[in-house]
């Protein structure tokens, strides 16, 4: 099994290795826009570790924590999340910085903060989101590991687009401690690293019970390998071509291995509208202590008319941000809350239950994305609801908690696509298994294309 992270933790670095990296960072940082806080002291704290980074939206103590927005601007957190913590305390890892992201995690493509990180492998093109930078990091530095966040897609969907391997655990089996909260029944710490073996030993460094957490109470995680692969015909049809013809060429060598099968349901693909109308109701809670008096932006003055003070402090959200209060604080309002939020937690359980069902016999694997890498140009032009149907295939996972894992399976058009594999809660381990086997058993060119820095 592929381990980056084994090899470099084994050999003698070259002296001032790390000195050199922050340098080498910041200078593709000018056109990539990857790291959005440098930890440049990296070099005197480390003792041969690996470098980690985190997604803007958890705390590191003393470094500028954004989460991607302008409303925390200059926010240094007084403490360490339990993510942070545990890879610092597991004597492997060294803090390197913070990766750029959406703002709160809101966004598929990585667009929606001030400066956009842009694709590893071209930077026309988008990095994908909301982890943007994380993934893109991912794939520039060869001896590094990023601990990213996923509410409905936002592992899965960068990794994909960067030729990485992105992991997002069963809910509830990695705290969420010192995470910046966008939607809280939905948001799960995961790992993006450059092969299973990594993700796993990201995986295995971050997870675990914590007090701070209540709702992170998994312990036992499991590894039931299972022969078969469910293929879900309403979601298919919604990949376009060329996602749809060479996702149809790894089912061919999947089938050398595994039974594959074709299965129809109703019901899964109908996950995007719920999951944004629960997701928008948590973000617009989440997001109201953002009033410029105790969290926020503070501009000057605190004694003018209540409603000016709060629509300057609020104005610094972006657009995206705005449209998500507005829309959660409708949803949540008494004359329409049953037909909305009610309704959408209903269909959050029928959708559990089906790909429960389904998970029991087998995984589930698609691509990871419907369409091909859009360049940035193309994709700002792109409506929210167009946007929010990029998540069909990322959606359904994240709304039941299940555990996925997203790798690159081939090219086009010097591009990578990725796959997306689901499996049963608690049954994370399963996943690495399957990737593993499919790093080791095919010709796996694409981190040939991937950076060395
Ligand atoms: N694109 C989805 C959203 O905007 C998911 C993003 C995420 O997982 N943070 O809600």
């Amino acid at each position: 099994m592929k381990s980056y992270i084994k090899e470099f933790l084994e050999v003698e670095k070259p002296k001032d290795y790390y000195g050199s990296l922050v340098a080498e960072i910041e200078e593709k940082n000018r056109e990539q826009h990857f790291i959005t806080t440098l930890n440049s002291n990296i070099a005197s704290e480390d003792k041969g570790r690996l470098p980690f980074t985190v997604k803007a939206n958890i705390c590191v103590k003393g470094f500028e924590t954004t989460a991607g927005s302008k409303m925390l601007k200059g926010y240094l957190p007084p403490f360490d999340a339990t993510v942070v913590e545990r890879m610092r305390s597991s004597g492997n890892f060294s803090f390197l910085g913070e990766t750029n992201m959406d703002e709160f995690g809101f966004g598929t493509f990585g667009l929606n903060t001030e400066i956009p990180a842009r694709n590893a492998f071209n930077s026309n093109y988008v990095a994908g989101g909301s982890s943007a930078g994380a993934a893109v990091a991912t794939a520039m530095l060869k001896y590094h590991i990023a601990i990213a966040e996923s509410t409905g897609g936002s592992i899965s969907t960068p990794a994909a687009l960067n030729g990485v391997v992105g992991f997002t655990p069963t809910y509830g089996t990695v705290s969420r401690y010192g995470l910046i909260d966008y939607a809280n029944s939905l948001d799960k710490i995961g790992v993006i690293a450059r092969s299973a073996a990594d993700a796993r030993i990201g995986f295995d460094a971050i997870k675990g019970r914590d007090a701070y957490d209540t709702t992170c109470s998994i312990e036992k995680i499991g590894n039931s390998g299972k022969k078969k692969l469910f293929i879900i015909k309403e979601l298919m049809d919604k990949a376009e071509k060329p996602v749809s013809s060479s996702f149809e060429k790894l089912l061919d060598r999947l089938g050398e291995r595994y039974e594959i099968e074709e299965i129809e349901s109703g019901i899964i693909e109908k996950a995007i509208a719920p999951y944004y109308i629960i997701a928008m109701a948590e973000a617009s809670t989440n997001l109201a202590k953002y009033n410029g008096y105790k969290y926020g932006m503070q501009y000057g003055e605190t004694n003018k008319r209540y409603n000016n003070f709060f629509t300057e402090a609020r104005g610094d959200f972006g657009s995206e941000a705005k449209r998500r209060i507005i829309l959660g604080t409708f949803i949540r309002s008494e004359s329409v809350r049953d037909r909305y939020y009610a309704k959408a937690t209903q269909v959050r359980s029928m959708v559990i239950k089906e790909m429960q069902k389904i998970l029991k016999e087998g995984f589930i694997i698609s691509p990871a994305l419907p369409i091909f890498t859009p360049k940035i140009e193309d994709a700002v032009k792109l409506t929210p609801t167009q946007n929010y149907a990029m998540d069909v295939f990322t959606v359904p996972p994240n709304f039941g908690g299940f555990p996925h894992i997203t790798f690159p399976y081939d090219y086009y058009d010097g591009m990578p696509l990725g796959a997306q594999l689901v499996t049963e809660h608690a049954n994370d381990y399963a996943l690495f298994d399957f990737v593993s086997g499919w790093e080791e058993s095919f010709d796996y060119r694409f981190k040939y294309n991937l950076g060395e820095l």
